[in-house]
């Protein structure tokens, strides 16, 4: 679909750039439960909620509201044992969510005497809460003139402003986070913060954008907004092949400590060249992915004459007193 060429700049002609968008959202805006209520403990509950689930299944199940009437303030989560917590959270998922709203409860009755912080700058000292939220919860509760920045806003104002540089670099947030201050309407952050997050969801989306009937087409500098916003090229992974040693006496493992940049400070399985082992089948192979690194790992059950003299080992244990990178980790506890 082309898009129409803009004739006015957004924050040039601000003010009508803010009624179009905002007249848009007062005809077309979606009834959600978290956009009925200014209690800034249920909205603080609803965005962490729907940080990692999406919005259908917090409404099909209910969710936001059973969540609430199980804790309807935060004297009655900051008192719940982490039991019954993790209960109320059972099939949302990511269980540190519901662990630190306890703790942010518990740090608001603590550090603010049971008032709940107005400002985004001090609700982000509240744990496991960032930018974004603390923004959300300062203009969704209290209507304070606190700009936010989700995938949504992201690629909206990306294109609003055809802006090229990377939304996941550093400059390219600071850029996407100060115009979003910039076009924030004053009068109303609540609904402003709102209706720009719904343009991105209903009419703003990732591959067809409906330009022609966006509201703010008018306004709108990008010429190409489906190659809209940018994102840093992927990371390339390196291909390594490894072949361990397994040496494991009374419980307790061979392990030796890890020096190379991908492995310095954790303890690593003894690597061998792979001539070494070449007239051994592998006991197992692995294949698992670490930071840049696409790793597959043959291991080779082996007695101690194939060790090397000089390297360090150590018979261990106690693996859990030791850092172990989490894929060892995991093909350590097959054997053991
Ligand atoms: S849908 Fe998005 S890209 Fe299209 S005119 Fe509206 S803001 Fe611009």
């Amino acid at each position: 679909m082309e898009k129409p060429s803009a004739r006015r700049h957004p924050l040039k002609n601000i003010r009508a750039f803010r009624n179009s968008l905002l007249k848009w959202f007062s005809e077309n805006s979606k009834s959600y439960p978290w956009r009925e209520t200014t209690d800034p403990w249920a909205i603080l509950v609803s965005e962490i909620m729907l940080q990692q689930t999406t919005v259908a299944s917090v409404i099909s199940h209910q969710r936001f509201e059973k969540f609430l009437e199980e804790f309807p303030d935060i004297e009655t989560i900051a008192a719940a044992s982490e039991e019954k917590i993790l209960r109320a959270w059972e099939g949302l998922g990511y269980y540190n969510r519901v662990r630190n709203l306890q703790k942010s409860a518990q740090f608001i009755l603590d550090e603010f005497n049971g008032k709940f912080p107005r400002h985004a700058s001090t609700l982000e000292s509240l744990p496991g809460i960032g930018r974004y939220t603390a923004g959300a919860v300062s203009s969704f509760a209290f209507n304070q003139p606190s700009p936010i920045v989700d995938g949504n806003i992201a690629r909206v104002i990306s294109r609003l402003l055809d802006q090229h540089l990377p939304i996941d670099s550093t400059n390219g947030q600071k850029a996407i986070w100060k115009y979003s201050g910039d076009l924030l309407d004053h009068r109303n952050p609540r609904l402003f913060n709102s209706a720009l997050m719904e343009l991105g969801q209903t009419l703003c989306t990732p591959r067809s954008p409906s330009c022609l009937i966006c509201p703010v087409r008018d306004f709108c500098k990008t010429e190409t907004p489906e190659r809209l916003p940018i994102k840093k090229p992927r990371k390339k992974f390196i291909t390594v092949e490894e072949h361990a040693l397994l040496w494991i006496q009374d419980d307790k493992i061979l392990l030796s400590p890890g020096h190379d940049s991908r492995r310095k400070g954790f303890w690593k399985l003894p690597l061998r060249a792979a001539e070494d082992y070449s007239h051994l089948s592998p006991l197992s192979k692995h294949r698992y992915v670490i930071t840049n690194h696409k790793v597959s790992l043959s291991l080779y059950r082996v007695k101690p004459a194939h060790l090397i003299s000089g390297e360090k080992y150590q018979l261990i244990s106690d693996l859990l007193t030791l850092p172990i990178a989490t894929p060892i980790r995991k093909i350590l506890a097959e054997h053991l």
